[in-house]
């Protein structure tokens, strides 16, 4: 017999959490630790969308661009449980080459008062443990990932 898929009644929640993504019906029933990855991409998606928000950037493409970078990056930390830590700072560096692409750059450096524009990126540029916004230019930290909004 085939185990019964959403035995877990916080799938249903997690899934509405999840604008636009469907049901994970091709999941192996046997997937055992799918939880904590849902938990893990659901803080992966929180912090980036809220620096989206921080720097008013968080519009439909953007927030497509994240619902992708979260999808690929589920997988991946399904092929390798030991990379949670780098989930979000790699969500975070998706988006930003998204967002370059078809944007422009974000999130762009407020700190810096003197010479020309310039983003923030990731460090560790591996995404993580910790991941930070740093200024290109300075190399002074900005904030940590999520928290943009307060500088
Ligand atoms: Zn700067």
């Amino acid at each position: 017999m085939t185990p019964t898929v959403g035995q877990r009644t916080d799938d249903l929640r997690d899934v509405g959490r999840w604008p636009g993504r469907a049901p994970r019906g091709d999941r192996a029933p046997t997937a055992h630790n799918g939880a904590v990855e849902d938990h893990l991409l659901l803080d992966a998606r929180a912090r980036v969308l809220a620096d989206l928000s921080a720097r008013a950037q968080a519009t439909a493409a953007a927030v497509s661009a994240l619902e992708d970078a979260c999808a690929a990056r589920q997988w991946w930390a399904e092929q390798w449980p030991d990379g949670a830590v780098y989930v979000a700072g790699l969500v975070a560096q998706d988006v930003q080459d998204a967002l370059f692409e078809a944007v422009g750059r974000w999130p762009m450096c407020l700190a810096c008062t003197e010479g020309p524009v310039h983003s923030l990126y990731i460090q560790p540029d591996l995404g993580g443990p910790d991941p930070v916004w740093v200024c290109e230019e300075s190399g002074e930290v900005a904030a940590a990932l999520g928290f943009l909004n307060r500088f």
